[in-house]
């Protein structure tokens, strides 16, 4: 029996792959991107900001009413400027708290769409946040999945671990007959040893493990 060292290797070059992939196909805008938190959330955020607004102005008018001292006296004798200071810190720490309510929005629409267990990730961002803020939203960041893509030849839907179009048999991760490494769908030339691609358009199957080479 042999067994097959490069299994395990394979895998995490598999993922690697995957991540390189991501990195040089998904050109992601950052308003495309933010378009993917649900509205409600968004509204829900602005509305308590407002309340926040408006009871923190009124506890401050009382406050300043019955002479409690609450930034100082300079600014509490000028009622104008203590609102004012009043509504930059809410300000500030409502941009906070939005930025990582909308992180977990995010987290949660853009796992769906790649596939990945959504409910699991955005358990793992929210927990994550008391103690290490954006640490979860790192992690997902860099282990999440490829989106699906076009296929190249008939434009069907293709998962990023595909190798061959399911539709048109496309070779989705061509490698270059000379040097084997990997080429783009539509090169006409490999970018590194400059082989002509052309004629080599048949499918290739990448990496096998279970072929003896
Ligand atoms: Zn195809
Ligand atoms: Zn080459």
């Amino acid at each position: 029996m042999v067994e097959d060292p490069q299994s395990i290797k394979s895998s995490f070059s598999e993922k690697m792959r995957l991540i390189r992939f991501r990195r040089k196909r998904e050109n992601l805008r950052f308003w495309n991107e933010f378009k993917l938190v649900p509205r409600w959330l968004i509204w829900m955020v602005v509305v308590l900001f407002l309340v926040a607004q408006i009871i923190g102005q009124m506890v401050l008018h009382v406050q300043l009413a019955n002479d409690h001292e609450v930034f100082g006296p300079e600014l509490d004798n000028d009622p104008g400027a203590a609102g004012a200071a009043l509504f930059g810190i809410i300000t500030g720490a409502s941009l906070v708290f939005a930025i990582m309510i909308f992180m977990v929005g995010y987290v949660n629409k853009d796992a769906k769409r790649r596939g990945m267990h959504s409910a699991l990730w955005t358990f793992l961002v929210i927990v994550l946040m008391p103690g290490y803020l954006i640490l979860g939203f790192i992690i997902y960041l860099l282990m999440r999945e490829p989106l699906s893509y076009n296929c190249p030849q008939c434009g069907a839907t293709v998962d990023a671990r595909f190798n061959f179009c399911p539709n048109c048999k496309c070779n989705l991760h061509p490698s270059c007959p000379n040097c084997k490494r990997e080429v783009a769908e539509t090169d006409k030339f490999c970018a590194y040893c400059g082989t002509n691609l052309e004629p080599a358009k048949t499918p290739e199957p990448r990496e096998l493990p279970s072929v003896p080479r």
